[in-house]
Order: C-alpha cells, then structure tokens, then sequence
C-alpha cells in the first residue's frame, strides 16, 4: 500500500505521458509553448508499462488516468492502454484530454480498454475558444465528445475551468449545453499553475461564484452521495435530478484531507500532491541496470518512501507558498 502519515492511502495513479500539447489554454502554457522534455528523459512505453505494474500489483492502486500535456499526441498511447488492461488486478483505466484527435482513436481506445474520459472543455463560442487556448480547434473538441459517447467511454465527464473575463458568464449555457447531451459537467477552479505565474486569487472565479452563476438558471441541491469521499467534485443534483453538475474547489473548498492520489510525470519522476516541491526520481532507477528483482524492490521502496512524505495539504493559504516549479502541463492534471 502507499500510505502517508496523515491517515491517507493513494489507490489513484495519474500518470503524464507527454508534456507536449496542441492547444495553449491560457491558464496552462504560454503562447511559445514549453521547452519541451527530450525524447530521452520521456519514459518509454516499456517503462510506463512497468511502473504501472509495480503500482498495480504491489502497491495498491485501484485506478490509472492518462494524462498530460496532451495524451492523445504520445503515438504509443493504445497500446499502452491495452497493456495495462491486461494487468492482474486489472485497474480502471480513465483518460483527461482535450478531446482534439479523439474522435479518431475513440473506438480504438475503447477496444484496448480504456473505461472513461474526461474532456476539457470551457467554452462553446468558437471566439472564446481562440482566446482561452489559442487555437481554433472547438469543432475537433465537440466530435471527438460526440465520439467518445458513441464509442461507450461513459459517463464522458466534461472539465471546465472559467476565466474572469472571458468565459466567466458561461457556466449555465455550459450546463444546459451537457445536460443535452448527457456529459457530466464538473467546473474546476483555476489554480495557481501556470508557467506564466498568472494567477491571481483575487481575479480567478471561485466554486460559490460557479454555483452562484448556475443558480440563474437552475435548481442545484446537493446530490446526497454523503461526503464526497476521495472525489474531489462536489456534486449537485440538477433541477431535482437524475443529471448532475460538479464543482471542484482545489483552491476554496480543498479536498487534501481525502485526497488518495499519487502521479507520475512523463520523465519519470514521483510526484504526491500537483502542488509538491519534491520529486522521486523513478526513472533513475528503472535505468540502473539492476535486473527486474532489484529494480522493483528499489521502485517499491521509493514510492513508499515518497509517499509517506506527503504534506497534509497543497499549502496554497500559507503566507510561504511558492508555485512549483513545474507547471500543470509538465506534472499532469
Ligand atoms: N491536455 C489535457 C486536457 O487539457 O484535458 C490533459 C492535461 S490538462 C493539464 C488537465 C486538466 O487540467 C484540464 O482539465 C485543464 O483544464 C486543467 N488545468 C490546466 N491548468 C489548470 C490550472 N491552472 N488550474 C486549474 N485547472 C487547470
Ligand atoms: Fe494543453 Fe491541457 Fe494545458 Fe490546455 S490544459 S494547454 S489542453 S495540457
């Protein structure tokens, strides 16, 4: 198992398998994009394959989400999907991307055994579209949704994060817009991620802002699933139900004394919360040449031992806060 020292267990693996993307969403990356990871220091599908095995089988984790950067542009991306559905205990496989070039591989993720994705999404004005990511590529977006339903990747969870501004009076079109096509619409507060170091508490759109905004249009009464457990979303019951919209408070309403998550970035390296300052450097030891026993009882070893430093909580209200150095596109959201 990989415990902490606060009482909490990770069984959710997030695992980044580029820091490349297509898009340039503001409060992501910076027009010129990033210096990117060599092709070197990326893991290799081989090496991704390994490290969810030994997360698989010794270590406890139930659920593996792809992501990035953008996951759909790492070619290897089906077969390693299809790799991991082999694994015993077989997790549950999920996947976070901006849905460009999925209505293309769809049906072939599903096949490998892709169970669920999640597609960011934050506005439906193709003018917005542009300025948020610097793309003009919403149309490619809604098909590759319109895929992944077809395909069977349900419920297709829908990310929104709104941006004062910009797209800050969309929440209920946005709404309306999933409930009619069935998506799970969950809206995400912006945080302080960003390589531009852009964010500011006092501009970004808060979850009471979201609900407040939602509230124009519709009825929302907690949807009752008791606390919301390790989920961060908190969820709410639409027009009495049965459809349902969530709210992510990562920075006003935290959900670091249930989080149960672990990631691991495309270059290799452990990470326990997206806001650590501190990295274990799995990839080293993959690459040691010690043989399969040593090296996994090595990988065991450090991602316990990683894991048991955990900090109780992302440390955003603490006067001493710093930004990690890596942005959210380089740790994997
Ligand atoms: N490229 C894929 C995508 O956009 O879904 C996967 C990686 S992206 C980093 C994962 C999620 O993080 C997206 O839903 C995106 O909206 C969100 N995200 C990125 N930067 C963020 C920030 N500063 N605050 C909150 N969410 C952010
Ligand atoms: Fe790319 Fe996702 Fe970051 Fe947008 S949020 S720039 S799609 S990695």
């Amino acid at each position: 198992m990989l415990s902490d020292t606060h009482g909490r267990t990770a069984t959710d693996l997030r695992v980044s398998l580029t820091d490349r993307c297509n898009l340039r969403c503001t409060y992501c990356m910076p027009e010129e994009g990033l210096a990117w990871l060599a092709k070197s220091e990326v893991l290799t599908d081989d090496e991704i394959v390994e490290l969810v095995r030994i997360a698989v089988t010794r270590l406890g984790i139930t659920d593996v989400r792809f992501t990035g950067g953008e996951p759909l542009l790492r070619p290897g991306l089906v077969g390693i999907v299809a790799r991991v559905a082999e694994l015993a205990p077989r997790p549950r496989i999920s996947l976070t991307t901006n849905g460009i070039g999925l209505a293309r591989t769809a049906p072939a993720l599903r096949a490998a055994g892709l169970d669920r994705v999640n597609v960011s999404l934050d506005t439906l004005r193709p003018e917005v579209f542009k300025a948020l990511t610097r793309r003009n590529r919403l149309p490619d977006v809604l098909a590759g949704l319109a895929a992944a339903r077809a395909a069977g990747l349900t419920p297709v969870k829908v990310n929104a994060v709104l941006m004062p501004g910009l797209n800050d009076d969309e929440a209920p079109d946005l709404l309306a817009w999933a409930l009619d096509h069935d998506y799970e619409l969950r809206f995400i507060e912006q945080m302080p991620l960003d390589a531009q170091h852009g964010w500011r508490r006092d501009g970004m759109i808060t979850a009471s802002d979201v609900l407040a905004s939602l509230r124009t249009r519709f009825t929302l009464e907690p949807a009752g699933d008791g606390d919301r457990g390790s989920a961060p979303a908190e969820r709410w019951l639409v027009n009495g139900g049965p459809q349902r919209v969530g709210v992510i408070g990562s920075v006003t309403r935290p959900f670091c004394a249930a989080c149960d998550r672990t990631r691991l970035t495309a270059d290799g390296q452990v990470r326990t919360c997206l806001f650590a300052r501190e990295e274990t450097d799995l990839r080293a030891a993959l690459r040691a040449g010690h043989g399969p026993q040593r090296t996994e009882e090595e990988i065991v070893r450090l991602w316990r031992r990683a894991m048991r430093g955990k900090a109780p909580g992302s440390g955003l209200d603490a006067p001493s806060f710093r930004q990690p150095d890596r942005p959210m596109s380089a740790i994997g959201g």
